[in-house]
């Protein structure tokens, strides 16, 4: 077995069916895992899944909405039915709503947590046992630029987003006992569809990621296939509670 192989291994992508849980989940399979692809929309995953049957592994869909505890909870006893083991989770559901802090609702506060942090939280947990007993795992978390920096027209979302860096830190510590790595992907501005519609919302925007972005370019999903295989493999055995940004160098530029 190589440091980036893996054969035999099962992963967990929520938001698997487009975006950059699909990009990550290509990676996956493409150095061998077996994927389960989470998602609310079932034509998604089902097309999804066949994108990534042609690279030769084992499929299987769920629709889950992972903003709810018995969603997760069922997702891991399917998962581990369906394939025998879970070797990997890739939390990365997630949505955005945009708006002046003062104008959120309460509803639009607690959909934005449920949705983007309790999730991670109950797809870890619910996950846990299973790895455990397995010998091991790997839970990679998707934060944001937003882990690190602030924005006037996105609160809730980048409570979520510097809330997973610090839940990261804590399951690193709590599960290193038990060999699972538990490590956070922070993404630049990367083009799918979540950002389209923040590119339609906030003038200019655009623009400044060009700017900001030593890499003078937008992300694509299929950037995060790398690090997906080296958080998800042994090549990264000795690595957890990292936050690694993905992001062409945007949070380095002075
Ligand atoms: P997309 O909107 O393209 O994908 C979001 C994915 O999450 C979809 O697969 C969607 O599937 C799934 N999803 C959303 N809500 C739920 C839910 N309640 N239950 C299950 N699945 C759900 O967005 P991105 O690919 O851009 O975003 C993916 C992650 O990356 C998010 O966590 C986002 O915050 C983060 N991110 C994105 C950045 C970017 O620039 N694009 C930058 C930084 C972070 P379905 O609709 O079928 O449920």
């Amino acid at each position: 077995m190589t440091l980036f192989d893996l054969k035999g291994r099962v992963a967990i992508v929520t938001g698997g069916n487009g975006g950059i849980g699909l990009g990550m989940a290509k990676g996956l399979a493409g150095a061998g895992a077996a994927v389960v692809v989470v998602g609310r929309n079932d034509k998604k995953n089902k097309e999804a899944a066949k994108e990534l049957e042609k690279l030769g592994v084992a499929v299987s869909t769920q629709v889950v909405d992972v903003a709810k505890e018995a969603g997760c909870r069922k997702m891991a006893e399917e998962a581990r039915k369906a394939h025998g083991r879970i070797d990997i989770l890739v939390n990365n559901a997630g949505t955005n709503i945009r708006k002046q802090p003062q104008e959120y609702t309460d509803e639009e506060w607690h959909l934005l947590i449920d949705t983007n942090l309790t999730s991670a939280f109950h797809c870890s947990r619910a996950v846990y046992e299973t790895m455990k007993a397995g010998g091991g795992g790997k839970i990679i978390n998707i934060g944001s630029m937003m882990s690190i920096f602030g924005a006037s027209f996105t609160a809730p979302y980048a409570a979520t987003k510097g809330g997973m860096v610090q839940m990261t830190r804590a399951f690193a510590c709590a599960w290193a006992k038990d060999n699972i790595q538990v490590n956070a992907v922070l993404p630049g501005w990367i083009d799918t569809d979540l950002t389209r519609k923040a590119r339609e919302q906030v003038g200019g925007l655009h623009e400044r990621v060009l700017a900001r972005t030593p890499a003078g370019r937008w992300g694509t999903p299929d950037d995060h296939a790398g690090i997906a295989v080296f958080l998800g493999g042994p090549g990264s055995d000795f690595v957890t509670g990292t936050a690694i940004p993905v992001d062409g160098g945007y949070s380095v530029q002075g």
